[in-house]
């Protein structure tokens, strides 16, 4: 296929693409549950990046770094943190890896990439975040190439544990970020934070496998 640093450049486009075009929908689930500024700050978390990637390293490990550094200062609230510190215990994944990662390294660094934002933010799957999207997503991922899958096949189980995750949230009653003030009144919506994964997780599934 074609070198890894296009293919990562293509993908991060999309994503930003898409986090941008769904900025109206992110706020609307964000203003129904939290504070309403999810879909601004990842919007213009993906026109930061859109502006910097030129000036990012040539290896995955680099340009995940970069990426946290980027969103660190430009993404607000709380997933600003829990996104640097996602991308960073990924990028050190992929270091310690060495070389052209494979699907496995990938899946091992999301896995660490979501206890990292477990450990920083003291949620666990359950409690409503986007947690609740990620790690059904990085189990999914290790699973199906453990079994053998193709690494597009995982990354749809991936995709789809994501969704289901995200979906689920919205029977759960918040005990972290923002939306806990609200308690029982959350219940019946989804999380926005999950959403947020599940949609940019499903365009780097389509991206890389298209
Ligand atoms: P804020 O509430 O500070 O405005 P954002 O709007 O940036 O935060 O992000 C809200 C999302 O962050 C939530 O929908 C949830 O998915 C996620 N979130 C909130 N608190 C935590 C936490 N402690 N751990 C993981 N994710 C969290
Ligand atoms: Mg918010
Ligand atoms: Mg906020």
């Amino acid at each position: 296929g074609p070198p890894p640093r296009r293919v990562l450049e293509r993908v991060v486009e999309e994503v930003c693409a898409a986090l941008v075009a769904a900025e109206p929908e992110l706020t609307m689930m964000d203003q129904a549950v939290g504070d309403g500024d999810l879909g601004i700050s990842l919007a213009r978390g993906a026109e930061a990046v859109r502006r910097e990637f030129p000036g990012y390293g040539e290896d995955p490990a680099a340009v995940l770094r970069a990426l946290s550094a980027t969103l660190r200062r430009a993404l607000g609230g709380t997933s600003g943190p829990l996104y640097a510190v996602l991308l960073l215990r990924a990028a050190a994944v992929l270091e310690e890896a060495g070389g052209v990662p494979a699907a496995r390294d990938w899946a091992r660094a999301l896995a660490e990439g979501a206890r990292a934002v477990s450990e920083l933010g003291g949620a666990e799957v359950g409690d409503r975040t986007m947690l609740d999207a990620l790690v059904p997503a990085a189990d999914a991922l290790r699973q199906a190439l453990d079994g053998g899958a193709e690494p597009c096949d995982a990354l749809s189980a991936a995709v789809e544990a994501a969704r289901k995750g995200t979906a689920a949230t919205a029977a759960m009653t918040p005990r972290r970020g923002r939306s806990s003030y609200l308690g029982e009144r959350a219940v019946g919506r989804v999380d926005p934070g999950a959403e947020a994964v599940a949609i940019w997780l499903e365009v780097v599934s389509r991206t890389v496998c298209e």
